[in-house]
């Protein structure tokens, strides 16, 4: 059986104060769940990992990072290695963001070695893919999906694969308010999970998380919950307000697969 994971994208969102009235916030909604049923991840942004990370020590609530460079240390101004994000606290880490491939530069091969450094440093990359509404339009979904799983995923092995969560954020639903149907992201969820039994096994691929991202909310996320191949969301607006964070994860539970 998989885990349900509700992950956290706070984005470029929220001071080092905000931070820790959200989680403080987040901890006293949350701190009694039943967390065998679910990983409960925040990605705040980096300022704010280390006073999130002692808001939410010795809880059921993990600490990610919204991405990371391969390297662990040296002369590359600017980034964070997956050696610094473990030192404050992370398990998880973000990578491949849409916003990363939009707005960064971020490609399959970067994303490659990124996923690579976030296992070499027992961090659980979370992998988002995705497809563009022009793309959808032009009935290429699923050929974007392989694209950035396929190549993606390069050179990791058996072992490695089952560290890692895939999250199908279709782009054309992030930050839109446009929620993908349940049916559509079952089928993307479905055709992944498809391309990871034909590289995997289906054993493997039966145990691998693929979280469904694009305006999830209070109110839609039990629908898509109950999709059999749906194992989570991350969720990016409605994570920067207590009340529908803590809500969607609770909402979430209710859904026993
Ligand atoms: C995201 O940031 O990954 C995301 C899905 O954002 P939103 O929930 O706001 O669409």
């Amino acid at each position: 059986m998989r885990k349900t994971i509700i992950a956290g994208n706070w984005k470029l969102y929220k001071t080092i104060n905000e931070a820790i009235e959200l989680s403080n916030g987040l901890m006293r909604d949350l701190f009694k769940i039943d967390s065998q049923g679910i990983d409960i991840v925040l990605c705040p942004p980096f300022t704010a990992l280390s006073s999130v990370s002692e808001v939410i020590l010795e809880s059921n609530i993990y600490l990610g990072g919204q991405d990371l460079y391969w390297v662990d240390e040296g002369a590359f101004t600017g980034e964070i290695s997956g050696k610094m994000l473990k030192d404050a606290g992370c398990s998880f880490v973000i990578i491949g963001h849409s916003e990363r491939r939009q707005f960064f530069g971020e490609t399959n091969e970067t994303v490659n070695k990124k996923i690579k450094a976030a296992i070499v440093n027992s961090l659980t990359p979370i992998v988002c893919v995705g497809e563009l509404l022009k793309e959808r339009e032009a009935g290429k979904t699923f050929d974007v999906l392989k694209d950035h799983v396929q190549n993606g995923l390069t050179g990791i092995d058996k072992e490695d694969i089952l560290k890692i969560v895939i999250a199908y954020e279709p782009v054309w639903a992030i930050g839109t308010g446009k929620t993908a149907t349940p049916v559509q992201a079952q089928e993307a969820h479905k055709y992944i999970r498809d391309l990871l039994a034909k590289l995997y096994g289906q054993d493997i691929a039966d145990q691998i998380r693929i979280q469904y991202g694009g305006s999830v909310k209070p109110d839609n996320i039990v629908e898509l919950m109950k999709q059999p191949d749906l194992d989570g969301a991350l969720v990016g607006g409605a994570s920067l307000q207590i009340n529908s964070f803590s809500e969607i994860v609770k909402k979430a539970l209710e859904v026993i697969k």
